[in-house]
């Protein structure tokens, strides 16, 4: 041993006694450094973060508005935080309280509830099979819940922990409808007087539904169901480009016109529509491809300059990677809780940015109010945002079972200014209203009576 490795062996065994002693004051002493042995205090905001774990995960379900919803409730242990997330899958709803309850729960008792992404990828594969929406629903209520106890946590609003605000408030688009194009005409005025400066519009249901009059064959022959919709799809095809036309002489040039095609079309028929419809200068059109057809996009966008959204059937965030890259929409429709919440819906969103594709979130009435939050903290955190579906008027049920409801005004809405999402569940106000399996009808045919995918 020459004289430095004696030195060494000598400082390293002066060290282990000290440190045997248990006394840090020494071991800093060793070290060398001149520190302050005070023990260390946390400043009172990293105090707020002190661990906090899962006690339960339960399903709210309730219908106060007219649709089956699923709110996840998060309770922890620190008494009185918890947290909500949307899980809201209308047409299957008591298949994703099972699934809360009888496997989210166990799954998540006793885990940290800071770890939001590392939930989210544990659950995510925790059944192996995956990409249901089954499953994404009920982890989108734990997803949601967990940035609700982190916002409660931190003293601010979700956006806040996303970033901040790019904008003051989110514009909205709302729906105007009408089984003839002057109903669609009344409608946009309305809503343009409502102050919405973006309008969806729709010649009857999807697809033209129950604007033509006459039986089809199928309903002649007793084949089907006797609610079963016909489409006629001659009568949509030529409808739509008439009723842009209309809505631009009557309500002008500067109001934003979208429509929702619903995948319910043949591509070659799209293509011929949405050529039709350049000169009317749509914001975008929606879903004009269903995802069995998705091999169409790049003739699709080839052969026409009108802004697609796309989306809102998508089960996998990996869904929108080939789309963005090649360009083929223009506008993100992710329904957040089918994707699995808010963590992933962020992906997509930054994702977006990087090619020019901005966020447009499916908001229909069939959305918790929780989810509706959900998607307007996003809406004012990312800078690629744009525009946001749903009118927003609660009703006075629904408020008193989500009391903190977004609000809306001028075409602008606003998220509870509080800490987390903002919104709250009265569960006793929520038990009043029984969700149910009378789910909206999907069920649409051809004269002949052949199924059209929706
Ligand atoms: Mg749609």
């Amino acid at each position: 041993m020459n004289k430095d490795e004696k030195q060494f062996s000598t400082d390293r065994r002066n060290f282990m006694k000290t440190f045997a002693m248990g006394s840090a004051a020494g071991f800093l002493g060793l070290a060398g450094n001149k520190v302050n042995a005070t023990p260390y205090e946390p400043a009172a905001y990293a105090k707020a973060m002190a661990p906090v774990k899962i006690k339960s995960v339960k399903a709210i379900a309730t219908r106060p508005g007219g649709s089956n919803l699923i709110v996840v409730k998060v309770e922890t242990t620190e008494p009185g935080l918890y947290g909500l997330g949307c899980a809201t899958y209308t047409q299957r709803a008591f298949a994703v309280v099972t699934a809360i309850e009888k496997y989210m729960n166990e799954f998540c008792v006793g885990r940290d509830v800071d770890n939001i992404e590392d939930m989210w990828q544990a659950f995510y594969v925790s059944s192996y099979w995956r990409n249901g929406p089954v499953l994404n629903n009920a982890l989108s209520g734990l997803d949601e819940a967990l940035w609700d106890i982190k916002g409660k946590r931190a003293g601010m609003p979700v956006y806040q922990l996303l970033g901040g605000k790019c904008r003051f408030a989110v514009p909205l688009y709302a729906h105007a409808s009408g089984r003839s194009i002057d109903d669609v005409v009344a409608n946009v005025k309305r809503y343009q007087d409502q102050g919405f400066k973006f309008i969806r519009i729709q010649l009857g249901g999807y697809g033209g539904v129950g604007t033509v009059p006459k039986t089809p064959d199928f309903k002649a022959a007793g084949f089907g169901g006797e609610t079963d919709n016909f489409m006629d799809e001659y009568a949509y095809l030529t409808g739509v480009p008439k009723m842009f036309e209309a809505v631009r002489k009557a309500c002008g040039e500067e109001i934003e016109l979208l429509h929702d095609i619903h995948e319910r079309n043949q591509p070659m028929d799209v293509i011929n529509m949405c050529k039709k419809l350049e000169q009317y200068r749509p914001f975008f059109i929606e879903d004009p491809l269903s995802p069995e057809n998705t091999h169409w996009w790049k003739q699709l966008r080839e052969s026409t300059t009108v802004p697609f959204a796309m989306g809102e059937l998508f089960n996998n965030i990996n869904e929108f990677v080939e789309p963005m890259v090649n360009h083929y929409f223009d506008f993100i429709r992710i329904h957040i809780s089918q994707i699995g919440g808010i963590t992933p819906a962020m992906k997509v969103a930054r994702l977006g940015e990087w090619f020019n594709v901005r966020t447009a979130w499916h908001g229909p009435g069939d959305v918790s109010p929780v989810g509706h939050a959900a998607n307007l903290h996003i809406d004012l955190a990312v800078w690629n945002f744009g525009v946001q579906e749903g009118a927003y008027h609660f009703g006075e049920k629904e408020q008193a079972v989500f009391p903190g409801c977004p609000t809306f005004k001028d075409g602008y809405a606003y998220v509870n200014e509080v800490p987390g999402l903002g919104v709250d569940i009265n569960e006793k106000e929520a038990a009043k209203y029984p969700i149910n399996n009378q789910a909206p009808g999907w069920t649409v045919r051809k004269y002949d009576g052949t199924i059209i995918r929706p």
